[in-house]
């Protein structure tokens, strides 16, 4: 559908934005729901965040999906945020309507939507999430709303016992511990784990390709479905572990696709097709 005056423009805030498969996902389901809707990549420095956001309502942009490094820093600027988002403390997606700008986080139920869908259960059983960044967040959020008990490991375990503190204000009483990332391996062979997150870059193509999050030589736990954030590359050394101790993993593209699917239906009111999503950036 060609570009005019009427177009409905969404995109993507991020810095950098190159790499990004969302400019492809969301175009594709426009197209095929045949929307005039166009998606573009905005390249943001962290110093142009503020002047950029209040230049995304005056341009007439519908909303945008907001990335690395911006999704937490964000929140002080808008005009509301979704309590999900607050308590996360991050949000990847913002709806712009009458030039009020709201902040949501559609990562969590990404992550949740795409492990229910592998069927994992996780009902008082004890999850890991290896890091403590804004995705480990998202998933630890996840994952106590699905009924699980988390551990939060991070490198620096000052880092994972932030987020507990700050989880705990909005959720008392939620069964949410941290600890190092170094422990994970002990840790899960003293509990019953049903899922294993790899919420670090260890392993994603770049400067840690080839790396992983577990501990070198450790068993993963058997029983444990082991699911790894990044989708670049599919198979990372985490997940080429599981495959060879047999156990259940995903990588992160399910969790892209669903993510992206529920910001646009926020956006745009329609259900995107996820196959025509998927199929894009596959
Ligand atoms: P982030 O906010 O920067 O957090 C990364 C976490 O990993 C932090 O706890 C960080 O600790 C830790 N970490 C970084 N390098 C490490 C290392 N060498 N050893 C041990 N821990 C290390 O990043 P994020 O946004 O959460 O993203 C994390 C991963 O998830 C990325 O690979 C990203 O591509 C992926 N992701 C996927 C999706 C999806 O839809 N599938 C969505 C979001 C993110 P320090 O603070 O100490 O560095």
């Amino acid at each position: 559908m060609p570009i005019t005056s009427k177009t409905h423009l969404i995109g993507l805030i991020g810095w950098p934005v190159g790499h990004s498969h969302s400019p492809a996902m969301h175009n594709a389901a426009a197209a095929a729901l045949g929307l005039d809707w166009a998606y573009v990549p905005l390249p943001v420095r962290p110093e142009a965040l503020v002047s950029a956001l209040g230049g995304l309502a005056a341009l007439g942009f519908r909303g945008v999906n907001v990335t690395v490094p911006h999704k937490e820093t964000v929140l002080p600027y808008l005009d509301a945020v979704y309590p999900v988002a607050q308590v996360i403390g991050a949000a990847n997606t913002l709806v712009i309507s009458d030039g009020r700008l709201v902040g949501f986080n559609t990562d969590w139920s990404g992550f949740l939507s795409d492990l229910e869908e592998q069927g994992v259960a996780l009902d008082g059983r004890d999850c890991l999430v290896l890091g403590a960044g804004g995705s480990a967040r998202a998933a630890a959020y996840a994952l106590l709303r699905a009924g699980g008990h988390v551990t939060v490991l991070a490198r620096r375990p000052e880092q994972a016992a932030e987020l507990v503190a700050s989880f705990a204000e909005a959720l008392p009483g939620a069964p949410l511990r941290a600890g190092e990332l170094g422990a994970a391996a002990e840790l899960a062979a003293a509990a019953d784990v049903p899922v294993i997150v790899n919420a670090t870059p260890l392993g994603m193509a770049g400067a840690n390709a080839g790396l992983s999050p577990w501990p070198d030589g450790a068993p993963l736990p058997p029983g444990a479905f082991v699911y790894d954030l990044i989708y670049n590359p599919p198979r990372t050394p985490l997940l080429a572990a599981a495959e060879a101790a047999g156990l259940p993993c995903a990588n992160g593209l399910g969790m892209l696709v669903n993510q992206a699917a529920e910001s646009f239906e926020l956006w745009t009111n329609r259900r995107p097709d996820r196959d025509v999503m998927r199929r894009v950036i596959d």
